[in-house]
């Protein structure tokens, strides 16, 4: 009939199939509804460009992509593939242009946003044409369980049902958490669908966590040291965008900026700017990504820890898009665990949901904490199943790790926050049991509780990042008092009646780290650097004191 392979030739220039395409392809021209999970960066797009290519009728995208609508129109254009979209960038003449096109069979693929099925006169001209399948990209969206929900992908249901001859139906994402991969299933009503999951292993990305950098210095020299390179960096917030940005402009660096603060011209100058070479490195928040499909980035660092893997991988797989070896760096930070619960706790979200976020983040935070494999636990969090122990390709499997007895220091900081009748920050508490001088201590007379100065030896951002462990591993909670208050859980009480203990994951620096990788001599030079001058005890992970920084943002540990 027709040849796969001669198509992807002729088309896109490639010689071989990604792993899956061709099984997903294959069974979209033979008439059968597909889901298709691949991590970000796997090839989507060619799984529903190629059938459409060979379907006689028209193909329908369902983007949520606005931003790159254009491009991947533009690019299929330059191949020789009749195409173009349908969003609300278009004048009206450029509308009714388009749609005339579209009725009389101008093009094999339009692509459309979903609020366009919002309009039923729109449905009604596509049902009226003949379309041979619809794919929905970025199909996680019609979940209330993904991360980025759009309440207009209900609408596709019926878009559907509205046609004479049901098209063929693809969805594609890369969220393969079952909850999100049965609502795409039953919410766009697929019939009796060939369910697609390739591995999610990106196996030319090195995954790291360090904890305890300090962050702008340790951004600056890595960007140093790879000159030649792209790369994006993440933060949590606009504030912390605009710190980064200037920082590195100050030290020379092509730098640019994306927050969902700038302007709609301005973030569109920097994302072209990007797009163009014209700078280096990208500080941004998680706004920017979804709409960039640039191949060459090499480095993706997180000045903060994601709300969640899903998120995490998805901004960290931006890089190395055309294969090549690349890096992700996970810069960890006691605070993130804070910022996020209370970004958990402040959203409107109804309880289950809230827990479900939190279960979500925990095991966010493991992954932080983890001495284990970091490569095995994403792709075993993704559902993949992996059968070695050590991928030696990640920071961890050149990294030895142990664990430690904390039970002693978790009795002291619990009853200490007992003691404070469970009304306070962990800044607070903190600084009870070093016994600090703080004003507003003293003044609430805390000074005179009996674990008053219990545990001086500690400095602030040891003793915050233990309390982090504990509240990420659910023996304390961080309750929204109007500022996040850290209270016991009955696993807490356990330890404090000694029914239970409590072990910390401690990361240390192996002796015989792999010669030919840069980025991890530097690493054990700072490790070591930072080991030897602050006598870290040897049970407390690094850790960071932005708890200054912290209170700008939050109404916490305000001294
Ligand atoms: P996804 O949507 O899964 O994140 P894309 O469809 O954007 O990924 O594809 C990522 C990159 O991989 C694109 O640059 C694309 O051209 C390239 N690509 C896809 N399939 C192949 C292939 N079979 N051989 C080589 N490159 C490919
Ligand atoms: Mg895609
Ligand atoms: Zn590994």
């Amino acid at each position: 009939m027709y040849n796969l392979e001669a198509v992807l030739k002729k088309y896109f220039g490639y010689d071989n199939f990604r792993k899956g395409q061709k099984e997903i392809i294959d069974s979209v021209v033979n008439g059968r509804d597909v889901v298709g999970i691949m991590p970000t960066g796997a090839g989507k797009s060619l799984c529903f460009q190629i059938p459409a290519i060979i379907f006689s009728g028209i193909t329908i995208v369902v983007s949520p992509l606005i931003s790159l609508m254009k491009d991947q129109v533009d690019s299929l254009r330059e191949q020789g593939i009749e195409a173009t979209y349908i969003n609300s960038t278009l004048s009206e003449m450029e509308y009714m242009e388009r749609i005339q096109g579209i009725s009389v069979g101008d093009y094999k693929l339009v692509y459309i946003a979903p609020e366009r099925l919002e309009s039923e006169g729109f449905c009604r001209m596509l049902n009226q044409v003949e379309v041979s399948f619809v794919a929905i990209d970025e199909a996680h969206c019609i979940s209330q369980w993904a991360h980025d929900f759009r309440p207009s992908y209900k609408k596709i249901g019926d878009f559907i049902k509205g046609f004479s001859k049901r098209p063929v139906v693809g969805a594609y994402t890369a969220t393969a958490t079952e909850k999100v991969k049965e609502d795409i299933v039953k919410l766009l009503e697929l019939n009796c669908p060939k369910v697609y999951v390739t591995g999610f292993d990106r196996e030319n990305l090195f995954f790291s966590v360090l904890r305890g950098e300090d962050n702008q210095n340790y951004i600056l020299s890595y960007i140093e040291g790879h000159k030649e390179d792209t790369g994006i960096i993440y933060t949590a917030t606009r504030r912390e965008t605009e710190s980064i940005y200037n920082f590195l402009l100050k030290h020379g660096i092509k730098a640019g900026l994306y927050h969902a603060g700038l302007s709609d011209r301005e973030r569109e100058e920097w994302q072209n700017r990007f797009a163009y070479d014209d700078i280096d490195v990208m500080v941004a928040t998680n706004a920017f990504g979804m709409g960039i499909d640039k191949h060459n980035i090499k480095f993706v660092i997180h000045n903060n820890m994601p709300k969640n893997l899903e998120a995490y991988y998805q901004e960290a797989g931006r890089a190395g898009r055309d294969g090549g070896k690349s890096e992700c760096i996970l810069l960890f930070n006691a605070r993130d665990v804070q910022l996020q619960s209370f970004f958990i706790e402040q959203s409107d979200l109804p309880q289950y949901r809230k827990e479900y976020e939190y279960e979500k983040l925990r095991e966010m935070v493991d992954y932080c904490y983890t001495s284990k494999c970091l490569r095995k636990y994403i792709l075993e969090y993704f559902g993949d199943t992996v059968d070695y122990e050590e991928c030696e390709n990640c920071g961890n499997c050149l990294d030895e790790g142990e664990f430690r007895d904390i039970t002693l220091e978790a009795q002291k900081i619990f009853s200490c926050i007992y003691r404070m009748r469970e009304r306070y920050g962990s800044g607070m508490v903190v600084d009870v049991l070093r016994g600090s001088q703080n004003k507003k201590l003293l003044s609430a007379g805390l000074n005179k509780l009996s674990t008053y100065g219990i545990m001086p030896e500690y400095s602030k951002r040891d003793l915050m990042n233990v309390i982090n462990k504990l509240v990420a591993d659910g023996y304390l909670k961080l309750t929204n008092d109007g500022y996040p208050v850290v209270k016991l859980t009955a696993k807490a009480v356990q330890v404090l009646k000694s029914k239970a203990r409590v072990t910390m994951k401690v990361a240390k620096v192996k002796k015989a780290i792999k010669a030919d990788n840069q980025l991890f001599n530097l690493l054990r030079t700072i490790r070591k650097q930072i080991s030897e001058e602050e006598k870290v005890p040897p049970y407390i992970v690094f850790g960071d004191s932005s708890l200054k920084e912290m209170s700008e943002y939050m109404p916490i540990n305000k001294e």
